[in-house]
């Protein structure tokens, strides 16, 4: 689709108008405000839904006009240029050609663009006005442009653009009138205007920014100076060296803080969900079902709840990084290393948010056009420390290493051994990387365009919304997949029954699958139990965790001595520190594969990651009992 030529189709087939009410889509860079925007107009009238085919989301709202009258409102990606090589550019461009299955051609476009960032953001209008549309082009973020001293003369831009102006500002509510009437003014099925001859085509990139940038300075346009305490931030944290060293302390600090820091807090619910564990074991006679519900289930999903404090307080750190605009400065430093690894900075955003999950992360992946760029960020993407393997390693390490300073009160050991863990993961990450891109993925690297968001004070509804998502999925895991898995090792524990009475564990069904793995898996200086654990963290890592919680239990143990204290007397340092590694390296998460599977189309892609990450935790984990096991 080199031109718009999907456009041209699409208007003829476009439905009888009277059947239909009015859409306008809402069209800008990502940042630009539009769910600013969207939210004003419509207030709460809206409702999320995936075009058909993709997985990109778009939001679709009503909004009341005078007389009683009602228009639709369609939020689109944030998009650069409508060239269609990612999917969220794809989806902006077909929905706007009309050429997008179940929604027909939008009536009118509201593009919002930066009034702070014109020159970068102009560029998507040669694009977006030379399809014809009747278009209301917002300059939006008119009160920071104001305040920070930039100009423009609107007027004129109107008169460049052959389209109205508003000066708006989403956020704050003026010059949304405008908007208003506008959208009062929109037609059903306007005639598509023909395009000005002299705006560049769509594709050609080059002569849109030579386009962008003759129309800037005809405008009088003076970009606003980034406020003074911006630019002595940046020249703190962009610095070659003094960058590096400012990230490597705000990290030190966040692992110290969730060890330490959450320490409290996971006494407290520890304490919490014994007792009330206890207690519900009073209220239940002797029975099968108070074993069920204090040994198999409290146990099981107990052991793994405990850890949502240190999670909660992980995601706090990251929300409170990136909404203040830092992470985009960390990105940019690491662009640098990345390089190095033949990765682009691309690939940065969904490998930071694979420290929160690998799902998302590799849907993420999306917004790199390279293929096979993105085939080996989603081949790397599963070895960054996601937070179900918190609780695995927050467990281990509590268990066997002894907390001491290493840097005074601010940098322990058991903080040390984490923050060496997520090193781990990221330098897999990255040697896999720069094995694939030097071998079967090989490519030449492309630029990297990361804006750089102003510095902002983090609001704590942001803030909020973030942890309780994240509570919200941890808690439905521990409800759903470790609730059952729970379930299932109770009942395989306790079977087979003979003459009524239940076998010792060992003896169990449970115990025998156990025993049949610690063949493999005894080199590692793994037992039975682990071995269990092994196999129903296949399912969701930290289903471990829940799964050693319900062994002890029904042991006795776990209630009486804790779970740390019955891994250290049952698992030797080697062992231990193996289990680590392991985590570290293993792709035990099935819905990774699933998604892999998806973006991939295929099980290739998903087999070899899943053989090569099996292997090289197996390795290593091997490796790291031997020499542990020499020391100590
Ligand atoms: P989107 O990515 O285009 O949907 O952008 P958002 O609507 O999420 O806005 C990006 C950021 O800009 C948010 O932090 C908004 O609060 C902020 N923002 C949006 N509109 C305005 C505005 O008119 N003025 C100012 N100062 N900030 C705004």
């Amino acid at each position: 689709m080199g031109d718009c030529h999907g456009c041209a189709a699409a208007t003829i087939a476009r439905p009888p108008v009277q059947s239909r009410r009015h859409i306008v889509a809402i069209v800008g860079p990502p940042n630009s405000g539009k769910s600013t925007l969207f939210n004003r107009l419509t207030g709460l009238r809206q409702k999320v839904a995936n075009f058909p085919g993709v997985t990109v989301e778009h939001r679709m709202g009503r909004v009341k006009l005078e007389a009683g009258r009602e228009i639709y409102v369609v939020d689109l990606p944030g998009v650069y240029s409508l060239s269609p090589r990612t999917e969220d550019e794809r989806v902006t461009h077909d929905v706007l050609c009309g050429t997008m299955k179940e929604l027909p051609r939008p009536d009118a476009v509201l593009l919002i663009l930066d009034s702070t960032n014109l020159s970068r953001h102009l560029i998507l209008a040669a694009p977006v006005l030379s399809l014809g549309l009747p278009t209301l082009v917002i300059l939006n973020m008119a009160d920071d442009l104001e305040r920070r001293g930039g100009d423009i003369d609107s007027a004129e831009l109107a008169m460049q653009l052959g389209s109205p102006v508003a000066l708006v500002s989403a956020a704050k509510g003026s010059g949304v009138d405008k908007v208003f009437q506008f959208l009062s003014g929109t037609t059903l099925g306007a005639a598509a205007k023909p395009p000005l001859t002299e705006l560049p085509v769509i594709q050609d990139i080059p002569k849109c920014r030579a386009w962008a940038a003759s129309v800037g300075t005809k405008t009088n346009y003076q970009a606003p100076a980034p406020p003074l305490w911006t630019r002595r931030l940046d020249a703190l944290f962009l610095h070659p060296i003094a960058g590096p060293a400012v990230f490597l302390l705000v990290v030190i600090a966040v692992f110290q803080t969730i060890f330490k820091g959450a320490r409290p807090i996971m006494d407290a619910v520890q304490t919490a969900i014994q007792s009330s564990g206890l207690w519900f074991g009073s209220m239940l006679p002797d029975s099968a079902l108070r074993s069920l519900v204090v040994d198999g289930i409290w146990s099981g999903v107990g052991s793994v709840v405990v850890f949502l404090p240190q999670i909660l307080l992980l995601f706090l750190f990251i929300g409170i990084l990136e909404d203040s605009g830092y992470l985009a400065r960390a990105a940019l430093i690491a662009d640098r290393t990345m390089a190095r690894f033949g990765l682009q900075g691309k690939s940065f955003i969904p490998l930071l948010s694979a420290y929160a999950c690998a799902v998302p992360a590799i849907m993420a992946t999306r917004t790199i056009e390279n293929k096979r760029d993105r085939i080996a960020t989603i081949l790397i993407a599963p070895f960054m420390t996601c937070s179900a393997r918190l609780p695995v390693y927050i467990l281990i390490i509590a268990a066997f290493i002894p907390e001491k300073p290493l840097l005074g009160v601010f940098f322990g050991t058991r903080a040390a051994a984490l923050l060496g863990l997520y090193v781990l993961g990221f330098l897999a990450a990255i040697l896999t990387a720069r094995l694939l891109k030097s071998t079967v993925l090989r490519t030449s690297r492309s630029s990297f365009m990361l804006e750089m968001p102003p510095y902002r004070w983090p609001t704590v509804r942001s803030l909020g919304l973030r942890l309780v998502d994240r509570s919200r999925v941890f808690l439905r895991r521990a409800g759903t997949v470790i609730l059952a898995v729970a379930v299932v090792i109770w009942v395989l524990a306790h079977l087979p029954l003979s003459g009524g009475k239940t076998p010792p564990i060992e003896h169990s069904l449970a115990g025998m699958i156990g025993h049949t793995a610690e063949s493999a898996i005894a080199p590692l200086g793994f037992n039975w139990k682990i071995g269990i654990g092994l196999i129903t963290s296949l399912a969701a890592r930290e289903v471990i965790v829940g799964t050693l919680g319900t062994i002890y239990g029904m042991e006795g143990t776990s209630q009486s001595v804790g779970l740390q204290q019955a891994l250290r007397q049952d698992l030797t340092p080697g062992g231990a520190a193996a289990l680590l590694v392991f985590f570290a390296f293993a792709m035990q998460c099935m819905s990774t594969i699933a998604v892999v599977r998806r973006e991939t189309a295929g099980w290739r892609w998903p087999a070899v990651q899943f053989a090569y990450m099996t292997v090289l935790a197996y390795a290593c984990a091997f490796l790291t009992n031997r020499v542990v096991s020499i020391w100590f």
